[in-house]
């Protein structure tokens, strides 16, 4: 039995995948309380995998990827069949995670892990993407934790200018191994 917090279908505004249509099953609950943590996933309802699926197909038709947010999904401990059967259904599965669970994945899963506090150096290996949150500072120090060819970007924390300017700045310091990711959904006002 999955905890869940939403299910909802937008368009990714982070990240490599920006612009990108998706459907969000955001589970509920999260091991790290980081300050800067403007989202609710608390527990708003139960769900077995394949009533997950069906809501995926209800709100997203057939849209084909779905992202697995939180809180941090990794600490459901059945986020496998969830993804055997988002598979299943034909979906591109994305997972969205702070990287201090290590869970095996199948190869054609996306993996952004945006680490807050530890990282898992099995989660840092198998990365697809890695998402720094600058929040007033640049944190550079988990650059070196991921492997030279995992894209690594820089995202402002709440778009908020001061945190702007010190990513748009460090991309350009760094022009070979950092990118920007601005939240774009917030510019338009959604999810
Ligand atoms: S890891 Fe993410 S979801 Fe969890 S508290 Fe930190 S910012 Fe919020």
């Amino acid at each position: 039995m999955l905890q869940l917090a939403e299910i909802f279908y937008s368009v990714q505004g982070e990240g490599a995948h920006a612009g990108t249509p998706a459907v969000f099953v955001r589970l509920a609950g999260c091991n790290l309380n980081c300050r800067f943590c403007d989202t609710d996933y608390s527990l708003k309802f139960f769900a077995h995998a394949d009533e997950v699926v069906a809501r995926v197909r209800e709100l997203g038709g057939a849209c084909p990827m779905v992202v697995l947010t939180g809180g941090e999904p990794t600490m459901q401990p059945d986020i496998g069949p969830l993804i055997d059967a988002l598979r299943a259904d034909g979906r591109r599965v994305h997972i969205e995670s702070n990287g201090v669970i290590a869970l095996d994945l199948p190869n054609d899963v996306w993996l952004t892990i945006s680490p807050k506090e530890r990282l898992h150096p099995a989660q840092a290996a198998r990365a697809n993407e890695a998402k720094l949150i600058v929040d007033e500072r640049v944190p550079l120090e988990w650059i070196e934790r991921f492997a030279p060819g995992t894209p690594i970007f820089l995202q402002p924390e709440g778009n908020k200018p001061k945190n702007v300017v010190l990513a748009y700045d460090a991309v350009k310091a760094h022009p070979a191994r950092l990118r920007l990711s601005l939240q774009t959904h917030k510019f338009i006002g959604v999810r």
